[in-house]
């Protein structure tokens, strides 16, 4: 029990730490970063460690490449939805961001 806990305490380390270097390395090989990334999935896999939500919400879901606004990513805001829009610039695929929690019900009332 003890072990299985240290273990996913350095796994998560080991996330955060790759998490750092893809983030450091991204502005000058995005191709580099994207490998940090893959490992870091990797090890979250293996282990059955969460990736947390700030570092899920910044990486590409389609090609692994760290979100930056304004260098890896385009950045827009879908108020009516909720959410910003996080455009990869790599491969163009569109990462939603929620910034509150989606609407499931609309209840009738005022507004
Ligand atoms: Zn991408």
């Amino acid at each position: 029990m003890e072990r299985g806990r240290l273990i996913k305490e350095i796994a998560a380390e080991r996330i955060q730490l790759l998490y750092n270097l893809a983030v450091g390395t991204v502005g000058r090989d995005a191709d580099l970063s994207s490998e940090y990334v893959k490992t870091l999935r990797r090890i979250s896999a293996h282990y059955k460690v969460g990736i947390p939500d700030r570092i899920k919400d910044t990486i590409c879901k389609e090609c692994n490449l760290v979100l930056v606004p304004g260098l890896t990513a385009s950045v827009r805001l879908a108020s009516s939805k909720g959410y910003l829009v996080y455009a990869c610039k790599r491969c163009k695929k569109e990462n939603h961001i929620f910034y509150k929690a989606p609407v499931k019900k609309r209840t009738a009332g005022k507004s």
